[in-house]
């Protein structure tokens, strides 16, 4: 069965987040994991280009994500809380 995924179907499934700016991401193409630390990714893109790689952008666009989840829940408990 093909169906096109949204962006935060392929975040959820390919991106973990680390603590301190890490994260892995599954590669699409193949089984391989890239380890990202900071700035830093295992692929070839970035140690040999140091090029800002589609793994680093699924990191920080997932970390986004999360944070903007984040807020908006904490909104809701607040809202909740002036409520009662
Ligand atoms: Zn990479």
């Amino acid at each position: 069965m093909l169906r096109s995924s949204t962006k935060a179907e392929l975040l959820k499934k390919y991106v973990t987040l680390g603590p301190r700016n890490t994260a892995t991401v599954q590669s699409q193409s193949s089984d391989r994991i890239y380890h990202i630390n900071g700035d830093d990714c295992e692929c070839p893109d970035n140690q040999e280009r140091k090029n800002y790689c589609k793994h680093l952008q699924a990191r920080d666009l997932k970390q986004l994500e999360e944070f903007t989840k984040a807020e908006a829940e904490a909104s809701v408990i607040l809202e909740k809380m002036e409520v009662n």
